[in-house]
Order: C-alpha cells, then sequence, then structure tokens
C-alpha cells in the first residue's frame, strides 16, 4: 500500500505543476502517446513512436504475451524535466491508473522509457508492497533489454561499473537499509539506490536462473524476506553478502575498470546528483 501512497503523492505533485490536460495523442499498435503543443517536436513523437513499440517487443520476448498489459499503455511527454527556475527535476513516473508520464532531459525523453514500462507490466500483473524489489526489477530489465540506453541511472555504463563505484567505498548502503528505508532513500540517494539494486538483482537472476526469478517476482509475498529465503534457500543478508563476493569478482575481472569506473564518475559528476553519505543520511 506505501507503493500507492507514494504514487499518490508523487502524482499530486506533478499534477500540481501542470496546468492542462495533454492535447494532442498518436497511436501505435500498443501505445498512446500524449503531449501538448510546445511540449514535443514531430521528431520526438515519431522517436517515441518507434522506440515504444521496441520496448514492447524486447519485453514479449522476455516476458511473454500473459505478462504484458492486455490494453494500450498510455505515455505522456510532458515537457523538460528542468524548469527555467533551477531546482529539482520532474522525475518519470506510472500513476494510479498505469499511465507512464516522461519528461524530457538532456538525453531526450525516452531513456527512461525501459524503466517505467517494467512498471507498467507489473501494474498490470500486480505489484508487490516492495518498492525495493519493484524499482529493482524495473532497473534491471531495462538495463538488461536496453543495455547501450544512455538514460539514468546507467548512462551506457553496466550495473558492474554503476554499482561497482560504490564497492569498498564509505558511502555504499546497505541493502537491507536500502529495503527497510525505501521512502527515504530511493529517490534521496538515487545514484546509489538504482544502480546498486539493479546489480543486486542482475547477480539473482544470472546465479540461479530464470524459472527462480520469474517464481519470486510473481510469488504473493514477494520482495518479503521469506520470500528470498524460500526462492533461493538463503536469507537476504547472506544474499547481499554472495552479491557483494560476485561483484567484486566481475570488478576484478573487467579490463579497462579504472578508466570505465572513471568515466563513469565523471558522467554522474557531471549531472551534479548527491551523494548520501554515511553517518548523515544512512
Ligand atoms: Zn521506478
Amino acid at each position: 500500500m506505501k507503493m500507492w501512497l507514494f504514487l499518490a503523492i508523487v502524482l499530486l505533485l506533478n499534477f500540481a505543476c501542470s496546468k492542462d490536460q495533454p492535447a494532442n495523442n498518436a497511436e501505435t499498435k500498443h501505445f498512446v502517446l500524449k503531449w501538448n503543443e510546445n511540449q514535443a517536436t514531430t521528431q520526438e513523437i515519431e522517436e517515441a513512436k518507434r522506440f515504444a513499440e521496441e520496448v514492447y517487443t524486447k519485453y514479449l520476448e522476455y516476458f511473454g504475451v500473459e505478462n504484458l498489459p492486455q490494453e494500450k499503455t498510455i505515455i505522456n511527454l510532458g515537457g523538460d524535466a528542468f524548469s527555467e527556475n533551477g531546482g529539482a527535476p520532474r522525475i518519470p513516473f506510472v500513476n494510479e491508473n498505469g499511465e507512464i508520464f516522461l519528461f524530457r532531459f538532456e538525453t531526450g525523453y525516452l531513456g527512461e522509457l525501459p524503466h517505467e514500462f517494467a512498471h507498467v507490466l507489473r501494474f498490470y500483473k500486480g505489484w508487490s508492497s516492495d518498492g525495493f524489489l519493484e524499482e529493482g526489477l524495473a532497473e534491471l530489465m531495462s538495463s538488461k533489454l536496453f543495455p547501450e540506453n544512455v538514460g539514468f541511472s546507467l548512462y551506457g555504463f553496466s550495473t558492474t561499473i554503476a554499482a561497482g563505484l560504490w564497492l569498498n567505498e564509505d558511502n555504499l548502503i546497505p541493502l537491507q537499509e536500502l529495503k527497510d528505508k525505501h521512502f527515504d532513500l530511493n529517490l534521496a540517494c538515487l545514484v546509489q539506490s538504482y544502480p546498486l539494486r539493479a546489480d543486486f538483482f542482475k547477480f539473482v537472476l544470472e546465479e540461479y536462473g530464470k524459472e527462480d526469478f520469474m517464481n519470486f517476482i510473481y510469488a504473493p509475498d514477494a520482495g518479503s524476506y521469506g520470500s528470498y529465503e524460500r526462492i533461493y534457500g538463503e536469507n537476504f543478508e547472506a544474499l547481499e553478502e554472495l552479491w557483494l563476493q560476485n561483484l567484486q569478482q566481475r570488478i576484478d575481472a573487467l579490463g579497462d575498470t579504472q578508466s570505465q569506473l572513471q568515466a563513469y564518475q565523471a558522467k554522474i559528476s557531471s549531472l551534479q546528483f548527491y551523494i548520501c553519505k554515511r553517518g548523515i543520511d544512512f
């Protein structure tokens, strides 16, 4: 239920900022795009129509038609993420009707679409009540199906690099803390929370296989501590430890680790993300 409360709050904040309903729309086989006159160019609309269908196709291949939305998904293109007055950007989200809201970042409108579509997929098949799982799953699938994606949070890098940046670092947020304090830490620490969760679930998926992963995410108690232990035979704490060891091995095995870590670090520094600090934020 907390997920709904969170979405409702985000929704209210966003509605408070937008003055009018989108006046234009365009349809593809599986999507309806909506925008106001000044919010999207013809080129952006054409690109969104093409890319949305590509996203649908890749999710269809991975999850099967029975797990995809049975009706067209609405995508709202809401204009620039950053206002001229500065301040925090508007963050893409899925509302309580399963509609996607995207905003224009320096990478365009579409960098966050694969992530948001994973939320829509869950919306139609039932969310878990666990934000840690839902956000982790969305970022995992985005990185897995669209590894070249240049949007938040990986900017075209692997989860190994984006999560590895925090490995052996004082500001590595423990997963259990990210899970227990999801609503406090998720957006406040987003440049840490999104890659760390995505890489954790990448490890779980690749180590234990797709069948267990599907059983896990569609379990009635998906994301609960008990669901990890039941399906993976390890408790969450043990899985976190195994993941950290595995991440270290992957980092050590990369040939050009340092240059990739530096390039990713430079990218997130240029975007001026706040970095949560041990003892202050967590
Ligand atoms: Zn999300």
